[in-house]
């Protein structure tokens, strides 16, 4: 079982590293840049080989980086577009100091322009922007639905990786929280979600699970995380999901309002639902 948390970012990789063992995790997410500027702090190369060499002793799965908030490949301004399209390449040059790692973001919010629009313009971003050379597998991340946000169906993540060149840089990351406001009803129904996943985006695009309880209803759109077992969802959901044949082995990225302490033991407790 891979489990962590979104760290912050703030004393640099080796401190995330440390953190994360120090809260029993094996794997965590992090914010490339300010989340809701886009700033970016500097790499220090020897800062980073600390934490991969911690990361490599304690057998850490695939990390989860997390593109900021104010990334919109698909904004109806030029300049937010242009903004967006400079960030993300830079991001990816960025994550080739962690290789192999994951990048995940939010698709992007169509602002009126219509969804069709919108899966064009993240699409054609992102063949500009991906590279044969890269060793990074960029995620789209299931969304909520919240305003005019692409992404809440199964259906539009596939109509954006069908127009993707370089389809083997790409996978998804499947949000509890996100899919259930979206009206994915992973509480009653969570093998007929995950059949529909399969048959419209394929199982094997699957890279990575943000393991939120929800404070709203299924279909909701809302996009509120709880802490596990404190929402919609539900400790029993919420442990149904972990333990599902079909998602064991994949990243576990806790997004959940919580304290150091709150995170210790929602990894404790994944831990003792999946290894017993
Ligand atoms: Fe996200
Ligand atoms: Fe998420
Ligand atoms: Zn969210």
């Amino acid at each position: 079982m891979y489990i962590g948390n979104h760290l912050s970012t703030s004393k640099g990789f080796s401190a995330m590293g440390k953190e994360a063992v120090k809260l029993g995790a094996n794997t965590f997410a992090f914010f490339t840049r300010n989340p809701r500027g886009g700033s970016a702090k500097e790499i220090i190369p020897k800062d980073v080989e600390k934490m991969l060499e911690l990361t490599k002793e304690h057998q850490f799965g695939r990390l989860v980086a997390h593109a900021p908030y104010t990334m919109n490949l698909c904004a109806a301004k030029e300049d937010v577009r242009r903004f967006s399209l400079e960030m993300i390449t830079d991001d990816l040059l960025r994550m080739e100091y962690t290789p192999n790692n994951y990048y995940n973001f939010h698709p992007g919010s169509h602002v009126g322009q219509g969804v069709e629009t919108g899966i064009a313009l993240i699409a054609e971003a992102l063949n500009g922007v991906l590279k044969p050379e890269q060793s990074t597998t960029v995620l789209l991340e299931t969304m909520a639905g919240k305003g005019s946000e692409v992404g809440s169906r199964f259906e539009e993540l596939r109509a954006i990786l069908d127009r993707v060149e370089l389809q083997e840089k790409m996978g998804v990351c499947l949000d509890t929280c996100h899919v259930w406001d979206g009206g994915y009803d992973i509480v009653n129904h969570l093998d007929e979600v995950l059949e529909e996943f399969d048959r419209v985006i394929g199982l094997e695009r699957l890279s990575a699970i943000h393991f939120n309880d929800s404070m709203n209803p299924c279909g909701a759109h809302k996009d509120r995380h709880a802490r596990i077992g404190e929402g919609h969802i539900g400790l029993e959901g919420m442990r149904r999901v972990a333990t599902h044949p079909l998602l064991q082995g994949k990243p576990f990225i806790l997004e959940t309002p919580n304290d150091d302490a709150g995170y210790q033991r929602e990894i404790a407790l994944v831990r003792e639902w999946t290894e017993g």
